[in-house]
């Protein structure tokens, strides 16, 4: 196996460490870093809980309708051509996640990622009816009997429990709150919203409960790329072997024997690491920075009146960071920002596309008058009912057959045919006229080009 004494430089990542493929029996650690993951996992889980159930103009607040094809956040109804946002905001979270890596190695994954939220939420809850990680392990050993079979079953419904509400949950996002959670509980859920949550439940168990921290080893690319995102700068979860080794068991009582680094060789960094790596070995490629070991390995220094920081998160070379990185990514989380702050200014509550009617270029009405045909397509894109008013620029003797106003429920999209007639028997073509349709209640405008088509054409 490699040691390295310096292990920060990404040539350095170790792809291949111990016998992941065996189960790995996580001991509880509390601790800094733990109370820190702690609070933001319950932030973060009350935020995932809650966010449906946040009510806006009699309407869930944050909604995605797959069967509209439409995207409800608040006042904002986003449809599939407002995708653009979308893709911002898919680049400004990577370029923000590129950046955090850079500066801290991967914390995402050691903090927030859901995975891991949920991979130690069922760790805890497998701690608290299994016991001590030795208890674990032993039962595991055990034959079937009662004792065993009853705590399985209990971890179980547990785990399943969990799965199921965080499925009900991720579903709440495509149905509403008040059409899923009573009617799943009563039966009445339509069978495809059912066969979703059920779906999605089963993923939860397994990947939580099952494959935990193969999903990180083997399955996610993000882990396979980090370290291009490293350098000597980055702070990163490290064993300091200079000052560690050479490591040893001792008692706490007596003075560090000579010869012997400050590890006590008491192996709880290895206990408690969700991923079972020994971070002795030096950096790996499977270390989410958790700093699980971190809280372990100070917990030991302080019993020993040790130093802590024997395991800690660290930079090779703190003053050594490369600028061009710095303002190569802070230019463009600053840019891709500004893009969607731009998008947000510039969006309309509605959208308008005008058609020429394909048919003709004109066509002569019965009282001998030329005509124009348009086919418009009005996309009310608010909450609320809308009336819109349509008027004509760069027309002169030119009107508007009929009615100019439209009125739109909310979110619907509404095809008209509007034609204009002229009062002149032979007008003229007009190649550049616009169409004005305005929002009565915001007085927003938007404006469309087109062409009036006569006689002398064609
Ligand atoms: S080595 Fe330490 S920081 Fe890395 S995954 Fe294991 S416990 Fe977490
Ligand atoms: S927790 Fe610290 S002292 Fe104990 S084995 Fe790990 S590095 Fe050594």
């Amino acid at each position: 196996m490699t040691m390295s004494t310096s292990p920060l430089s990404p040539k350095n990542l170790i792809f291949k460490t111990n016998n992941t493929d065996e189960k790995i029996y996580v001991r509880e650690q509390h601790g800094v870093f733990q109370q820190i993951r702690r609070s933001l996992a319950f932030v973060l889980i009350a935020l995932f809980i809650l966010i449906p159930f946040i009510q806006y103009d009699n309407r869930q607040a944050i909604y995605i309708d797959l069967v509209q094809q439409q995207m409800h956040i608040f006042a904002f109804t986003l449809f599939p051509q407002d995708l653009v946002i979308f893709s911002l905001l898919l680049i400004f979270s990577a370029f923000l996640l590129f950046y955090l890596t850079h500066l801290y190695g991967r914390i995402w994954c050691g903090f927030t990622c859901p995975q891991t939220i949920w991979m130690l939420l069922f760790n805890w809850v497998e701690r608290r009816i299994e016991g001590t990680h030795h208890q674990s392990k032993a039962l595991d050993k055990q034959a079937l009997n009662l004792n065993k079979l009853a705590k399985k079953t209990v971890k179980h419904a547990i785990w399943l429990s969990i799965s199921l509400l965080t499925a009900l949950v991720f579903i709440s996002y495509f149905v509403p709150v008040n059409e899923l959670y009573y009617p799943f509980f009563t039966y009445t859920l339509s069978s495809t919203a059912t066969y979703w949550v059920v779906f999605f439940a089963v993923c939860t168990y397994i990947n939580a409960g099952w494959i935990k921290e193969k999903m990180c080893q083997h399955m996610c690319p993000y882990s396979r790329f980090q370290s291009v995102m490293f350098d000597q700068s980055t702070k990163l979860v490290t064993y300091d072997a200079t000052r560690g080794e050479k490591r040893g068991k001792r008692k706490r009582s007596q003075e560090k024997p000579a010869g012997l680094g400050d590890c006590v060789d008491c192996d709880l960094c290895v206990q408690v690491c969700p991923v079972g790596i020994d971070i002795r070995n030096g950096l790996q490629y499977e270390c989410i920075n958790c700093g699980l070991c971190v809280d372990a390995c100070n917990s030991t220094m302080t019993k020993f009146n040790y130093k802590p920081g024997l395991i800690a998160f660290t930079a090779q070379q703190l003053n050594n960071s490369n600028i061009k990185k710095h303002i190569s990514y802070g230019v463009a989380v600053i840019l891709t920002l500004i893009a969607m702050m731009v998008w947000a200014v510039s969006w309309q509550s509605y959208d308008v596309n005008i058609l020429r009617d394909r048919q003709a270029l004109y066509n002569i009405n019965h009282a001998g008058k030329v005509e124009n045909t348009y086919l418009f397509k009005i996309r009310n894109k608010s909450a609320s009912q809308k009336r819109y008013e349509i008027t004509l620029t760069g027309l002169h003797n030119i009107n508007i057959v009929g009615g100019s106003i439209v009125t739109i429920q909310p979110n619907a999209l509404k095809v008209i045919s509007i034609t204009l007639e002229s009062l002149q028997p032979q007008p003229k073509r007009v190649n550049n006229f616009s169409f004005n349709i305005k929002d009565t209640q915001s007085n927003t405008m938007i404006t469309k080009e087109s062409a009036f088509y006569s006689r002398n054409d064609g």
